[in-house]
């Protein structure tokens, strides 16, 4: 961006960037400037396409021509830090260097009175980079620019409520006369079905788009000459030969080459469209991997092919990290019929398989018995039914008869592996949604740190309905009230986002395996034993999900049931325990010292096993010089610094 902005990681480090990488951002950078009237802009946008650093460009730019106090905040600590010392610092410091003065003095982190805050001096104004997640760093500064990055992954915070509400909190001064200025920007993620975004759990990036005036970037197509901006439904992938994948004009139909997609997009013809234009809306840009120089159909390709084969988290992270857009879980029920066709007489009951490196159990309390289902995972997410069960008896006490069957079912119970030898339970989950404070004291009484991990090993979950909550959550201490006794604090609750877990169950549910005729079993196929009755798929299966309809329109997306799914809830809180258990963290390394540490044969816990999951895409984004640049040939350094103030400073 700008002759001013250096690269800070990537294989062309340190070399200066330039708005020809990417013209698309010219046009938002111009809405950020003073003299734009705007107060908010929306940045919508996929991985790889350079609009991460927009904002960290934009942030020097403040310091060196339009000084005002800035609060830049991002979700975590980690993404924080990250954020300052990996990219800003490195940044500030090479521009420091190319402008051959100093702006932004020297950092001071301020740490005290839990602020996780970095805060940045230039002369007449701060830079603070504060958390999402923290109400300190969202509570105590005025400033009058302030960034929303990532902002899909604010999350609400207890206690508190919605982040965003305090974040506009620190611009009230500047509200009145509407000198204040906002940029938002982030990749998005759930898309609950609302058609104006305003349901709860819908993606914040994506609901503020909505409201925008929803820019997109249109080129001309080099056959017809009209104008198109893409639409993914016509990008044709070619799965033998990626590079021959094409993109279909809207108008003629004529199939657009990488090589031609490029000349379009350096054309100088190529311009940004709203297609919601309106008096009260602000200006929102949705940046794809379609219009991105650091991309091409063959990545888009590539990337497409390699998230189909990992299920609906492969096509989840596609659709957001490529395409930019909201992820939309189809929840469609599959077929229980079609289940039981495909059991496999080689999952044996109480078994845990080779590849079965992580089990978990879950028990769903009702009032007289309890729902168990007791599951092996493996590193690609594929699942193999071990035991299910329905423990009848007394569940009004802790000591009842239910819960001594459910302790020796699973807690106290050894199981076999492929090779015969023992294994115990990983973690197991009982649902607190009923009989609450007997689930607390029965999970206190027989609480235990697995040897291995050093976590808890039993965790009472609590099932959270809507779209936004994450797999499994931070748990708070809960009272246990129980005969009179009362003990504070006495238990832990983990909440459980149980609404995406069951898209992504109904999802790797429909896949099909070797069972069915396929060379391979496919990540996240679930497995199921031939021991299994008709009653289990039924259960499993008796949820879909519904459009909510408000005065006439689709105001959202929730599950629907008929009211038998206690082993479906199981099934989703083992999925919980399986992120709990580091499913999705886990690197290639930690699985092979897992395979190892489970005794597994050498040739089965070899880390290159493991690799390929390690191919879904990078949560950071790195800035990559385009394709098109001619190796060892650095941009021309020249000028000294923003040569013309506002409007063209993304240019010099
Ligand atoms: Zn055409």
């Amino acid at each position: 961006m700008a002759e001013n902005i250096v690269l800070v990681d990537g294989p062309h480090a340190g070399e200066l960037w330039s708005l020809a990488n990417a013209p698309y951002l010219e046009e938002i950078a111009d809405c950020l400037c003073d003299d734009h009237p705007c107060n908010l802009v929306t940045v919508r946008k996929s991985q790889q396409t350079g609009a991460s650093i927009l904002a960290l460009g934009w942030c020097l730019y403040i310091a060196d021509r339009e000084p005002a106090n800035t609060l830049y905040v991002a979700p975590g600590i980690d993404m924080l830090r990250d954020l300052n010392s990996a990219k800003l610092q490195p940044l500030i410091r090479a521009w420091h260097k190319h402008i051959k003065r100093t702006v932004i003095a020297e950092q001071t982190s301020r740490s005290g009175a839990g602020s996780t805050t970095y805060e940045k001096v230039f002369p007449g104004g701060r830079l603070w980079l504060g958390n999402a997640n923290s109400v300190m760093d969202l509570s105590s500064k005025t400033a009058k620019k302030g960034i929303k990055d990532e902002l899909s992954k604010w999350q609400d915070i207890p206690g508190f409520g919605d982040p965003e509400t305090l974040f506009e909190g620190r611009f009230t001064a500047f509200r009145r006369l509407k000198s204040y200025k906002i940029l938002e920007i982030s990749t998005p993620e759930i898309d609950t079905g609302d058609e104006l975004g305003e349901a709860a759990g819908h993606c914040r990036i994506d609901r503020s788009f909505k409201r925008s005036d929803q820019r997109f970037y249109f080129l001309p197509c080099p056959e017809c000459g009209a104008f198109f901006t893409h639409n993914p439904d016509r990008f044709q992938v070619d799965e033998a030969r990626p590079h021959r994948s094409v993109y279909l004009c809207d108008h003629c139909g004529h199939g657009i080459t990488e090589t031609e997609r490029v000349a379009a997009l350096k054309s100088g013809l190529c311009h940004w469209r709203p297609t919601a234009p309106g008096p009260d809306r602000h200006p929102g840009f949705h940046i794809d991997a379609f219009i991105s120089l650091m991309m091409s159909y063959e990545a888009i390709a590539e990337d497409k092919i390699k998230a189909e084969k990992r299920g609906e988290k492969g096509r989840k992270d596609f659709t957001n990290l490529t395409l930019g857009r909201p992820f939309r879980f189809r929840g469609d029920a599959p077929d229980y019929e079609k289940l039981m066709a495909r059991r496999d007489p080689e999952v044996r009951r109480g078994r845990v398989p080779a590849g079965g490196l992580l089990l978990v159990a879950a028990a769903d309390v009702q009032m007289r018995g309890i729902w168990l289902e007791i599951i092996a995972v493996g590193a690609d997410r594929q699942t193999w039914t071990v035991d299910v069960d329905y423990l009848d008896g007394d569940t009004s006490h802790p000591m009842g008869e239910a819960f001594q069957r459910l302790r020796a079912a699973t807690i106290d119970r050894t199981f076999r592996d492929a090779w015969d030898r023992p294994r115990r339970l990983d973690a197991l989950a009982v649902d607190a949604g009923y009989r609450s404070h007997v689930v607390y004291a029965w999970v206190r009484n027989n609480q235990r740190l697995h040897p291995d991990t050093g976590r808890d090993l039993i965790l009472a979950v609590d099932g959270r309905d809507g779209w936004g909550h994450p797999a499994i959550g931070t748990p708070k201490l809960v009272d246990i009230d129980l005969d009179g006794h009362r003990v504070k604090q006495g238990a832990k609750l983990w909440p459980v986002g149980t609404w995406p877990l069951k898209g992504s169950f109904y999802a790797d549910l429909q896949l099909q395996g070797v069972m069915s005729g396929q060379p391979a079993n496919p990540p996240g196929y679930c497995h199921f034993g031939a021991w299994l009755d008709e009653a289990y798929f039924k259960q499993l299966t008796d949820e879909r999900l519904e459009d909510v309809i408000v005065r006439g329109r689709v105001a959202g997306r929730r599950w629907v049931d008929t009211g038998n799914n206690h082993l479906l809830d199981c099934r989703v809180y083992n999925m919980a325990l399986a992120e709990y258990l580091g499913l999705s963290t886990m690197t290639p390394q930690d699985w092979a010292a897992l395979a190892r540490a489970r005794g597994l044969p050498d040739e089965l816990s070899k880390f290159d096993l493991f690799t390929a999951r390690s191919a879904s895409p990078e949560p950071a984004e790195v800035v990559r010089p385009p394709e098109t640049a001619t190796p060892g040939t650095p941009s021309e350094p020249e000028g000294d610094g923003w040569i013309k103030p506002n409007k063209d400073w993304m240019k010099r």
